[in-house]
This record gives C-alpha cells, structure tokens and sequence, in this order.
C-alpha cells in the first residue's frame, strides 16, 4: 500500500511517499518559497537528488508539480494518482477534539479550521494542503495527523494555566503541546529497546523548535511547550521561558509594539537573539574559536534543557530514559555533553566516547554503570504519520 505523507507549510510542502507496511521510502522532497518566481523543487529518490528553480505561484501549483513527477513516464514512482491509497497530512492543532489520528471530512475540516485561531501559521495551510490533496487524490483515503494529539493524556494540574478558570473552561486557554508525532515516534523506539512493562521517559527534540516530553508507560505527563510553541526551551530564534513581565516592560516602559514583541520573541530570539545565528553547527564553530556570546549561549541551552530534566523525574518520581532527538539532539555530542554533565545524582551518566560516535539508528551513549539509559534516536515523523495512517485504514 502506498501512501503518501504531506506537510504543508505557509510557503513549503514537503511530502514522503512510503511503502507499507514495509516502512519503505519510495521518494521524498519539497517544494519552496511558494510564491516566488524562484521557488526550489527538490526530489530525493534511491540515490538521485532533483534540485530545480521554477516559478511557483501557489499551494496547488506546488502540488500539482509534484504530482507531476511522481506520475512522470520515465522518472516518475507511480503510474497515476489512484495508485496512491492513502495521504497523511500532519496538521499542527487539533485542540482537544482529536485524541487520535482521524479520517478526514468536513466536520473535521471545520475543526481544522476552528483552531486555525490558535495556530494561524500552521493550521491554514495545512488545511489548504488537505483541500488541494483531495481534488489532485481524489480516490485516495484522506487522513490528519494531529501534533497535539498526543498530549491529550497530560492531567488537568499539567495543562492549565493558572489564570481565571473561565480561561480555561470557556476561552481554551491551556497546554496543547507540540511535536507530538516525533515525541511518540522516538519513545515507541525506547520503549521497545528498554524491553520493560513500565517506562518513564524524557525525551528531548532539539531541533530548530525544542521540547521536552514526560513520559510514563506510553502517555505524556507533562510537556515544555505550551499554548503555543513558544515555551520551555532555548530555541533556534524563540526565547523559551521568560517572565511575562519582560512583555509589560517592553510595550509600557520601552515603546515596542505588541507586533514587534511577538516578532522579537518568536523570531530574533534564542539561540539567533544571543549569537547571532540561530544554526547550532555554526555557534559550535564560533564557540570553538573562543567568541564568548556563543559559549555561553551554548551553556545556557544546556543549563535549561538540564532544568526541565529535574522538574520532570521529581514529577515522574524517577527516570529510566532519557532520548535526545532531531537535528541537534541526534548531532550535536556537545549539547548532549553540557546537558548531561554533573547530572550522577540523578543516575545519568554519559559515556564521552560512546557520545562522540555517530550512527542513523538508536544507540546507548550511557556508561555501564548509569541508572538512566541515554538514548540518541532519530526521529522520523513522515514514517509515524505513515503508520499512524495505515493502522488506521487497514
Ligand atoms: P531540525 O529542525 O531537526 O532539522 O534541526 C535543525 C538544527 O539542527 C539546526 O540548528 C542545525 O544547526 C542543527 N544541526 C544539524 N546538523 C548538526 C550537526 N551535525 N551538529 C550540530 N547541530 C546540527
């Protein structure tokens, strides 16, 4: 059975199509900057990269073109859209009507537009990505695949904000969370590896966004993003925590509009706001050449990271994984490194030379005499939203 995994972006789409359940990429790519005259279609098959500049003006011109490809005569994968079974679409929000993955129709369309609301970067295109699909695949089964659904099991005390209760009740003001398929991806991964019947995990996606996931026996507990993805961690150009009051400060006391805040929050902070770059290899280079600003920002990321493993192992009264994932998390040793340092009292000790090696599948990187197995684990997020889907139909 093929299908076919797409995320739609505010100026991307990226798509995988998969063998199942053989788990088997049959091609990937995207395409860029939809809008421009130089847009970027790229396609990845067996060992062939595409990469071509073309005028894309819009979302369905996008997806046209790479349906286009793949039913192309000679480099094409399939003969014509009906041979594609299903499409996965991952979609951002699904607020709490959508504890599982779920067989697309206008209800659930309407949903999908009801919390474009609270995620007006995500939800719109991922919708039009699920309009376009249906009319391009109009035989195939249409699928969404919620970020926040994996969520739904955190208790109320970890999901509230404490504010008035209305909030709550009647503005659905809360935790929702975010990088739910890649948090459940890796801890299936780790719950099989660690072979028990019950599990409390930390798993940790570094990536451009960052976050943390409380893990116990399959079910998130707790979760460093919130109502948006803006909480917890140091990210690539987000802040992570910070006291609201700084938002006062910076509007009543400094001038800034509540725009050129939000911009400056999600956008020129992080890692970009403290470097200057918000591209983690690059910082590791400058740290090394002694630039003082990307050293400590390395130490700061690390240092928060480190906190958040403490509040969830006192919330989970103990720790028996913890996973680093996604494009930091798998590659860069030296996060892993200053996270996990001075960390023996809470039974995690990294083993430095198993740190170093590199490797794309699950490896242990604790010594042997650690409590807590430390595990690096690459996400795959299209191959989840592909099972997800197939579970489900077939
Ligand atoms: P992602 O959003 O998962 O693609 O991750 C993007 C982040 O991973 C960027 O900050 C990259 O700098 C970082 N990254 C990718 N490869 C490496 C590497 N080899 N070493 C350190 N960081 C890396």
């Amino acid at each position: 059975m093929k299908i076919l995994v797409l995320n739609s972006g505010s100026s991307s789409i990226k798509f995988k199509l998969l063998q199942m359940p053989l788990e088997k990429m049959i091609c990937s790519g995207m395409v860029e900057r939809i809008g421009y005259e130089d847009a970027i279609l790229s396609i990845k098959k067996d060992e062939i990269n595409i990469q071509e500049t073309v005028p894309i003006k819009s979302h369905r011109e996008g997806l046209s073109i790479i349906v286009s490809y793949l039913t192309h005569p000679e480099k094409g994968v399939i003969k014509n859209p009906q041979d594609i079974f299903a499409v996965g679409h991952r979609v951002v929000h699904g607020g709490d009507s959508f504890a599982e993955t779920t067989l697309i129709n206008g209800a659930v369309k309407d949903e999908i537009n009801y919390y474009s609301a609270l995620a007006p970067l995500h939800n719109p295109p991922n919708l039009e990505g699920i309009e376009i699909a249906e009319k391009l695949f109009p035989t195939a089964k249409q699928v969404a695949v919620f970020d926040t659904a994996f969520y739904q099991t955190m208790p109320v005390k970890a999901r509230k904000y404490a504010i008035p209760n209305t909030f709550y009740t009647e503005d659905n003001i809360k935790v929702y969370g975010f990088h739910g398929t890649s948090h459940k991806y890796v801890s299936e991964k780790a719950i099989k590896y660690l072979g028990r019947e019950t599990s409390k995990i930390i798993s940790v996606h570094l990536g451009n966004g960052c976050s943390m996931t409380a893990i116990v026996n399959g079910k998130s507990v707790d979760h460093s993003l919130g109502f948006a993805p803006s909480n917890g961690l140091v990210m690539g150009s987000r802040s992570g925590d910070i006291d609201h009051s700084v938002i006062f400060h910076l509007v009543d006391g400094l001038g800034y509009s509540l725009n050129e805040v939000k911009q400056l929050l999600n956008k020129k902070s992080g890692m970009l706001g403290l470097t200057g770059s918000s591209d983690l290899r690059d910082i590791q280079a400058k740290a090394e050449e002694g630039d003082k600003n990307c050293q400590l920002a390395l130490e700061m990321n690390a240092y928060r990271i480190k906190k958040y493993i403490g509040s969830y192992t006192a919330v989970m009264n103990g720790l028996d994984a913890l996973i680093f994932t996604a494009g930091i998390g798998e590659n860069s040793s030296l996060i892993r490194k200053l996270t996990c340092l001075d960390m023996d009292y809470l039974g995690i000790k990294l083993d430095s030379v198993k740190n170093e090696k590199r490797s794309n599948v699950l490896r242990e990187i604790n010594t042997d005499s650690s409590q807590v197995k430390i595990l690096v684990i690459p996400t795959n997020e299209e191959l989840e939203i592909a099972k997800q889907v197939f579970n489900l139909i077939s």
